[in-house]
């Protein structure tokens, strides 16, 4: 009877482990409230060198491309390689 119960709570869990560590809504919605990279150029479109973007706080052209809580997640965000502002977000 445990083993069942244990069972059935095992299963149950899982999507309640991916919905607030994997998931994790309140990351999600702060990376959501970031703009698109299309909101960033229609706010600095003094900013676009060419096929290049500047950062909007330092004018540096490099960028990182960060997953949002580890490497490999599909919210990225894009951040100034030099001063670390971040610019926009992108999913994968
Ligand atoms: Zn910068």
């Amino acid at each position: 009877m445990w083993a069942e119960i244990a069972g059935i709570l095992g299963i149950s869990l899982i999507p309640v482990f991916y919905y607030f560590v994997v998931y994790n809504p309140w990351a999600q919605n702060h990376w959501h409230s970031l703009r698109t990279q299309a909101d960033y150029i229609a706010q600095y479109p003094e900013l676009i060198l060419g096929k290049k973007v500047a950062c909007y706080q330092c004018g540096g052209t490099e960028r990182l491309d960060l997953g949002l809580l580890k490497p490999t997640d599909y919210r990225r965000r894009i951040v100034c390689a030099r001063c670390k502002s971040t610019l926009w977000r992108e999913s994968i």
